[in-house]
């Protein structure tokens, strides 16, 4: 495998694989890789000629400090399995190769970026939106792949591929749960064993949820139900729990239309913040 930290050697080692017409895929990650990053690999793999995955731990998506501090950092693991893999390119840049110059670029998505995961981590979309764009601008790659598991994530980086005409095939990736059924997540490192038992219930939430739901129970009494359970648990902190319409991510506002109906959910377990969601039709 290949490894870079500066921008323009990759370039030019680009440049040579898309004068001979290979075509380039894209895995941006943060590091601290498991079975989900391996997946969109994978996927990466099966269509394209180069798969390039990046690992940076982008600051500006952060705003917790204390979350960033402690974002698990494990360089030559995560090489060994991109190894492992089959991956032929890593970049790996430092801070100051992604964000020297300027740093005055912020992104507003509307109404997309208010709610859920927008809501609750202000800036987030706009610093995972300023990375990519510098990611998409590098690498200039013909297809990207990324995780259904932030799926907000995925709606809000489609809008800017078309906003800002990338022209890069986007591909969603669906969610790889350890057996439990718990979403796996580089924060799941920072979780003991009593920590992950807590951390089902994001998972069962959503799977009853979605039961009661088509069997026509009220998604308000689902979601006090489910509040109530949390504050009964204690130890997980429920920040928030919505049933949307799977393009927009506003209130889904026909309670019957399964078919573009998702549930998505975040809560704390001791200190670590998760999130997960669910299609109520999977696609
Ligand atoms: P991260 O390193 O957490 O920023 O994630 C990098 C990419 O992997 C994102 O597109 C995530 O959505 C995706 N990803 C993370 N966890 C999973 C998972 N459990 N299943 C599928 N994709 C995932």
């Amino acid at each position: 495998m290949e490894i870079f930290e500066e921008i323009e050697p990759l370039r030019a080692f680009l440049k040579g694989k898309r004068a001979a017409l290979k075509s380039i895929g894209l895995v941006p990650t943060m590091g601290a890789l498991h079975k989900g990053h391996l997946a969109l690999i994978r996927a990466s793999k099966a269509q394209n000629e180069v798969t390039i995955s990046s690992i940076y731990i982008n600051p500006t998506q952060f705003n917790n400090q204390a979350d960033l501090d402690k974002y698990p950092r494990m360089r030559e693991a995560d090489i060994k399995l991109l190894e492992t893999e089959g991956c032929d390119v890593l970049f790996a840049p430092s801070n100051t190769e992604m964000y020297s110059g300027y740093q005055s670029l912020t992104f507003d998505f509307g109404t997309l970026d208010k709610v859920l995961e927008g809501k609750f981590r202000p800036g987030h979309f706009s610093g995972v939106a300023l990375v990519v764009s510098k990611l998409f601008n590098i690498v200039q790659p013909d297809r990207a792949y990324f995780g259904q598991k932030d799926y907000q994530q995925f709606q809000v980086i489609r809008r800017l591929n078309e906003e800002l005409k990338f022209s890069i095939e986007l591909h969603s990736v669906p969610i790889v749960r350890e057996e439990s059924g718990l979403a796996l997540s580089s924060r799941n490192q920072r979780l003991n064993e009593q920590d992950k038992k807590n951390a089902l219930f994001l998972y069962d939430t959503l799977s009853n949820a979605k039961v009661q739901l088509l069997k026509g129970m009220p998604f308000s009494e689902i979601k006090t139900e489910a509040e109530t359970r949390a504050k009964k648990k204690g130890e997980v902190k429920l920040e928030y729990f919505e049933l949307a319409n799977k393009n927009t991510l506003q209130e889904l506002e026909d309670v019957n239309d399964f078919k573009n109906g998702i549930l998505l959910i975040a809560a704390f377990v001791s200190d670590v913040r998760l999130i997960d969601n669910m299609l109520l039709v999977a696609e």
